[in-house]
């Protein structure tokens, strides 16, 4: 979710997390469980070693087709720490870190931190622990160079579940329609953002990059890190791989949420709720009028023929 070292928190505070960890380390280190897979490195409490071991099976196959498309595999050793309790997450973290946020990677501590505390987090937390890792893995293939906070988080959400949910696309349409799009350089400040901002701006990151990809291919992107490592500066090496700038690559996008998702604002789940109920009620009026005049000719029917029987 959140990636510490591009979101420019500064030293003292990165100083003071490492200070924890070592601590942490030092104290509870030994007491912890240990599980080894490739260069990843679990620690986590006896009784979750099942758990553990189905998250490692499903980021398996994920995590090799991202190392292949970035031509590189993690191999610097990283450390994942789960853990359950929402007091020891943000306790690592000198309670720095949003409180909508459910994970972090420390790219420069080799260390993830993934929270568990319940089962929702808990079923999304292969695709939570892939987007960490590929914050890493951006850290390492950039080498230092700097990469805004939208494209770091819209790649790791983009490689981690591809294209945006439906959900996701009514957040954007609905955020289109009141002219509530966030500037995709101002998502920089993401981590001072309160979570329905934060939320959006991870949509908006998310689509932005599923976006260009559609346009010019997952490649593509790979060649604009390499530009931006080799360039270190974002916004030539921007032009240098599109051949335009990076406002006239917003306007392109802006322009494609408003044609693909705009509809969408149509699909609130409350309203089509109330307008069914409504359609229900008028199929119930109808039906009951039917078989009320199917009743009446029943009944009138019998009556005459009651009258001819009488008449015999
Ligand atoms: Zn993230």
């Amino acid at each position: 979710m959140v990636d510490l070292n591009l979101a420019k928190v500064n030293k003292i505070f990165i100083f003071g997390i490492f200070l924890i960890v070592s601590f942490w380390s030092l104290t509870y280190g030994a007491t912890l469980k240990k599980q080894q897979y490739r260069a990843l490195i679990f620690y986590y409490d006896q009784p979750d070693s099942l758990l553990v071991n189905e998250l490692i099976q499903k980021i398996d196959r994920p995590l090799q087709r991202i190392e292949g498309l970035f031509h590189e595999a993690l191999d610097v050793p990283v450390s994942v720490r789960l853990t359950k309790s929402d007091k020891e997450f943000e306790g690592f973290l000198y309670n720095q870190v949003p409180e909508w946020s459910q994970a972090v990677a420390l790219p420069q501590q080799r260390m993830v931190i993934l929270k568990l505390a319940d089962a929702e987090q808990i079923k999304k937390s292969p695709q939570i622990l892939i987007h960490e890792l590929v914050h890493i893995l951006l850290y390492d293939f950039l080498q230092g160079a700097y990469l805004p906070v939208w494209l770091n988080e819209g790649m790791a959400d983009y490689f981690s579940e591809g294209g945006l949910s439906f959900e996701k696309k009514i957040v954007l349409a609905q955020a289109m329609v009141q002219k509530k799009i966030i500037d995709l350089m101002s998502i920089d400040s993401l981590l001072k953002m309160k979570a329905p901002q934060a939320r959006l701006a991870y949509v908006e990151a998310q689509s932005a990059v599923e976006f260009m990809a559609k346009q010019f291919g997952d490649q593509r992107l790979i060649e604009l890190l390499k530009n931006i490592r080799h360039q270190k500066n974002f916004h030539k090496a921007f032009r240098f791989t599109f051949g335009f700038d990076l406002l006239d690559f917003e306007i392109q996008w802006n322009e494609f949420i408003k044609q693909k998702y705009r509809w969408l604002v149509l699909l609130k789940f409350e309203e089509w709720i109330f307008a069914l109920s409504g359609l229900l009620f008028l199929i119930a009026v109808v039906v009951v009028y039917l078989r009320n005049r199917k009743k009446l000719k029943t009944l009138s029917e019998e009556d005459q023929d009651d009258f001819i029987d009488g008449g015999t």
